[in-house]
C-alpha cells in the first residue's frame, strides 16, 4: 500500500487563482466581445533588458565552446553571483553580509516553501493576515497545521491581522512562536515596515529564540530612504533572521528564474535536546542534496543585473511599475476610494467601495468594467473587505483601467 501524505488533504481547494480564472472565463465565454484587462496576478510585464540579455547570449556562446563549456556549477550559486550579491545589496547598505552566506536558487516561492525542510515539525509559526498563501499551504503540507475553518484559518497557526485599524503593522503575538514570516514590502497589500517596526520584530525573536522569516521580494520598489531594505539594516537581526531576495520583480526574471536566500553563520536554532545548532550548515546541505543549482546562462544574466547599465536599466523598469502605482493609486483615491500600498510597492490595496466583499466586488469590477483584479479576502480573512489591484501593466492598460474603474465606483 503506497499512504499519501494525508496533510495535502486539508489544503483549501477553491485556491485563489484558479477561482479567478474560472470566473473569468466565463465571463468571457459569455461576453466574447469584452476587453478584459487583467489587474490580478503578480507577474512582471515588461521584457528583459538588454544588458541582462546581452550577458546571457555572451554566457551561451561560452557553453557552444569546449574551453569555456560548464557543467554542473555549485549548488550554492557560482562565487562571481555571490560576490556581486553581498558587495551591490548588502555592504553597499553597511550591512555585512558575505558572499558564502548566499544561497543562489531558482526561486523564493520554493526556498520561502523548502525552507520548513530544516525546522522542526512542532514549530509555533506566525504568518500575517492577509498573507502570500505560499507560507501557509507550504505549512499545511508539512504537518504543521491542523484542518481549515470557514474562513480559511488552519488550527495551530498563529495569524496576525494586518488592516486598516492597525495601519498595516504586524502586531506582536499574544502567545510565543517561533518562526515568523514577514514580507516587505508587503504582498498584497503594498505596505511597508519602518525601521521601528522590524526593530520591534527583532527584539521579539532575540528575547524569544524565534527565527524571522522575511521575504524581501519587493526591496527594489522603497523610494523612501528611511525605510529598510534588508532586515539586516536592524542591529542584531543577524542572529535571529533568514532573508529571501529574488530577481522576478526587480529585474524582471518571473520567466527566467533566479532568487537567493540569506543564511547568516551566527543565525541558530535549538535541537530537540535544548542545544544551540547552526542554522547555516544545515541549510548548506539541504540546497545541495535536493538542488543542482542554477543555469550559468540565467547566474551570468542576473550578475548583469549589477552592471552599471543593468542597474540604469532595472531602475527605468521600477520607476515606470511604480508610475503605475502612483496612477491607479491617485485615480482611485479621485473617486473616494481608500487606497493603500503603491507607493513603494507595486501593490494598491483598496477598500471595496459601501458594504460589499471582496468577491462581490470582484464579480461587479469584472462585470461592468470587465477588469479583473484579486478579492482581499483569498490572501487571508482578514483580507475581507479590501481588494489587491497590481501595477504590473502596460501604460495604456492602466490608463484604461483607471478611467473604467471611476466609471464603475462614482
Ligand atoms: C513574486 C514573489 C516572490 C518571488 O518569487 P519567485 O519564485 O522568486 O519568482 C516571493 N515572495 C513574494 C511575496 C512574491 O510576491
Amino acid at each position: 500500500m503506497a499512504f499519501i501524505n494525508d496533510h495535502y488533504l486539508k489544503l483549501k481547494a477553491g485556491y485563489l487563482f484558479p477561482e479567478i480564472g474560472r470566473r473569468v472565463n466565463k465571463f468571457c465565454e459569455e461576453n466574447p466581445n469584452a476587453a478584459v484587462i487583467k489587474l490580478g496576478i503578480g507577474d512582471v510585464t515588461e521584457p528583459l533588458p538588454t544588458a541582462i540579455r546581452e550577458a546571457m547570449h555572451a554566457a551561451i556562446d561560452e557553453m557552444g565552446e569546449a574551453g569555456s563549456f560548464r557543467g554542473y556549477g555549485p549548488e550554492q550559486g557560482y562565487g562571481f553571483l555571490r560576490e556581486a550579491i553581498a558587495k551591490n545589496d548588502f555592504q553597499s547598505r553597511g550591512v555585512d553580509i558575505s558572499a558564502d552566506e548566499i544561497f543562489v536558487s531558482d526561486g523564493s516561492k520554493c526556498d520561502t516553501g523548502n525552507i520548513l525542510d530544516i525546522f522542526g515539525a512542532n514549530n509555533k509559526v506566525a504568518v500575517t493576515d492577509p498573507v502570500y498563501p505560499v507560507y501557509v499551504d507550504t505549512n499545511v503540507m508539512t504537518g504543521r497545521t491542523g484542518a481549515a475553518d470557514e474562513n480559511g484559518r488552519y488550527a495551530g497557526l498563529t495569524y496576525l491581522p494586518v488592516t486598516a485599524e492597525n495601519n498595516f503593522v504586524a502586531p506582536l503575538p499574544e502567545s510565543p512562536v517561533d518562526l515568523i514570516y514577514l514580507c516587505y514590502p508587503n504582498n498584497p497589500t503594498g505596505t511597508v515596515a519602518t525601521k521601528e517596526t522590524l526593530k520591534q520584530w527583532v527584539d521579539y525573536a532575540r528575547a524569544n529564540g524565534s527565527i524571522i522569516l522575511f521575504d524581501a521580494a519587493y526591496e527594489a520598489f522603497i523610494t523612501d530612504p528611511e525605510i529598510p531594505h534588508s532586515i539586516y539594516e536592524i542591529e542584531g537581526a543577524k542572529d535571529v533572521a533568514i532573508e529571501f531576495r529574488s530577481f522576478s520583480k526587480n529585474a524582471g526574471f518571473t520567466g527566467t528564474r533566479c532568487a537567493f536566500t540569506v543564511v547568516p553563520k551566527q543565525l541558530k536554532g535549538t535541537t530537540a535536546s535544548g542545544e544551540p545548532a547552526e542554522i547555516h550548515p544545515l541549510w548548506n546541505r539541504r540546497h545541495c542534496t535536493k538542488f543542482n543549482g542554477v543555469s550559468y546562462i540565467i547566474q551570468k544574466g542576473a550578475e548583469a543585473v549589477y552592471s552599471e547599465q543593468g542597474q540604469e536599466q532595472i531602475q527605468s523598469l521600477i520607476a515606470f511599475y511604480l508610475e503605475n502605482a502612483r496612477l491607479l493609486r491617485e485615480g482611485l483615491e479621485s473617486v473616494g476610494i481608500s487606497v493603500y500600498g503603491g507607493v513603494n510597492a507595486p501593490y494598491v490595496w483598496l477598500k471595496t467601495p459601501g458594504e460589499s466583499t471582496s468577491w462581490e466586488f470582484f464579480d461587479e469590477l469584472l462585470q461592468k468594467a470587465h477588469l479583473v483584479g484579486t478579492p482581499g479576502s483569498g490572501f487571508g480573512a482578514s483580507g475581507e473587505g479590501y481588494f489587491r489591484l497590481s501595477a504590473f501593466n502596460t501604460r495604456n492598460n492602466i490608463n484604461e483601467a483607471v478611467t473604467r474603474f471611476q466609471n464603475v465606483v462614482s
